[in-house]
């Protein structure tokens, strides 16, 4: 960081290494700072919907000539991109159908470009911090290693030759801080949209019972406060998903991110209860048929997440129904795990375009996952903007518009009430 963020300053964070905190108060969805990205690459999956330079989501975006799969809004974003573009655009040519990098091998070619660029400039690096992003190399798996070996071969076989890559060690560590401290992009919905490097949010340390939110506006972080904070209070922001109780979130921090938390969510397991809730009957379950639904549920969250790209919507659909109607025989309803289930089924019925049985799931999952989840978390607006939606094309006007101003209520805080997916929500709603 920089120095020159009023209000926040850098500091070393108890147990934590380096970490940010507040010098004056902030209140509820204010603005802590915004961090352009020192690289990004908009998600394959995504052109043609957004401007690969600037991340607007519109229609009618004009194509490179060339390879005609990279979209613009105009010539002037066109322009902007092409230093990073060209990398891409004849390889793409060449390659066909065969081209096909990790999007963090993507992501890793563009970090090298824009240094070069930088060295080229003379701008010193240290100022823009890439060198000091954490990394892990050491703790690393075989499993990772395998998968950045097979990134470093992409890098190799798609990227023009004159790039200039790294020697080997330079090379893993730099895959490594871009897995720690890479930022996934995604839209009011929580799509996927591209992932990018921010240094300063970068350092902003774990909590389960965050402070501040990180949201996007095209291609820049913006951190709002969604508790109030005083002098002195640590900038805390969520790495993970923060529905499921105390084991599970430490399994996912001590594989992702080499650590575990000690915030005081961890401690008390406050929420743990009721996330694994069960139902209620005369004689209480013993406490191995709860552990082994446990031990079910989360091969049954594995098994899915292996599967899903695999597998046809209707068996998707089925293996929630299936694995549904087996946890529901001791889950209540709102735990996390049946949430998670009914998550995934509401999405493949989005996916096949079955409004109503959507909606069936989705009318389930929304209180429980308001009280779950923290206040102002995206998790829950997202989920509302969803049910919004659904409602509003199946012209269930009231119903839509009252889910669609409960999502706005949580983004007014997180985005802040000016932001395009503000705006664009108003208009949904019919205010001005
Ligand atoms: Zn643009
Ligand atoms: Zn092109
Ligand atoms: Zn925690």
């Amino acid at each position: 960081m920089t120095g020159f963020i009023e209000g926040i300053e850098k500091f070393d964070s108890p147990g934590k290494g380096r970490g940010l905190r507040v010098t004056r108060p902030f209140k509820v969805g204010e603005l802590l700072f915004s961090s352009p990205a020192y690289s990004y690459v908009l998600s394959v999956n995504e052109r043609g919907n957004s401007c690969d330079f600037c991340f607007n989501r519109k229609e009618g975006l004009a194509r490179c000539g060339k390879c005609k799969k990279a979209f613009y809004c105009n010539a002037k974003c066109q322009k902007g991109d092409w230093a990073m573009h060209k990398l891409e655009c004849s390889a793409m040519n060449a390659f066909g159908e065969n081209w096909c990098p990790s999007e963090t091998t993507r992501l890793v070619a563009r970090i090298l470009a824009k240094k070069k660029m930088m060295k080229e400039r003379c701008v010193s690096e240290k100022l823009l911090l890439i060198e000091e992003l954490e990394s892990h190399l050491e703790d690393e798996d075989n499993e990772k290693r395998e998968r950045t070996e097979a990134d470093i071969a992409g890098l190799h076989r798609f990227y023009p030759k004159h790039l200039e890559v790294p020697d080997r060690n330079d090379l893993l560590t730099l895959f490594s801080q871009v897995a720690c401290n890479g930022f996934t992009i995604e839209d009011d919905e929580l799509s996927h949209i591209g992932t990018a490097v921010y240094p300063d949010v970068a350092l902003i340390n774990h909590s389960c019972l965050p402070s501040v939110i990180v949201t996007y506006n095209c291609t820049t972080a913006e951190v709002r406060a969604v508790q109030d904070m005083k002098p002195g209070d640590e900038v805390l922001i969520s790495y993970i998903d923060l529905l499921y109780p105390t084991d599970d979130r430490n399994i996912r921090l001590r594989e992702y991110y080499y650590f575990t938390c000690d915030c005081l969510e961890c401690k008390t397991k406050s929420k743990d209860e009721e996330k694994l809730k069960v139902r209620k009957q005369r004689d209480p379950f013993e406490p191995h048929v709860v552990n082994n639904m446990i031990r079910y549920a989360r091969n049954t969250v594995r098994e899915f997440r292996a599967l899903k790209h695999i597998r046809t919507p209707s068996e998707l659909l089925e293996m929630c129904e299936q694995s549904l109607e087996k946890m529901g025989a001791v889950f209540d309803d709102s735990n996390v795990y049946m949430l998670h289930m009914m998550y995934q089924a509401m999405g493949v019925c989005i996916y096949m375009q079955d409004a109503d049985g959507a909606i069936r799931y989705g009318q389930k999952i929304l209180k429980p996952y308001s009280k779950l989840y923290p206040p102002y978390s995206l998790n829950v607006s997202s989920m509302y903007l969803k049910m919004g939606r659904i409602y509003m094309m199946i012209e269930r006007h009231s119903e839509g518009i009252r889910a669609l101003k409960k999502a706005m209520a949580v983004m007014e805080v997180a985005h802040g009430k000016d932001h395009p997916f503000l705006r664009g929500l108003r208009k949904e709603i019919g205010q001005k």
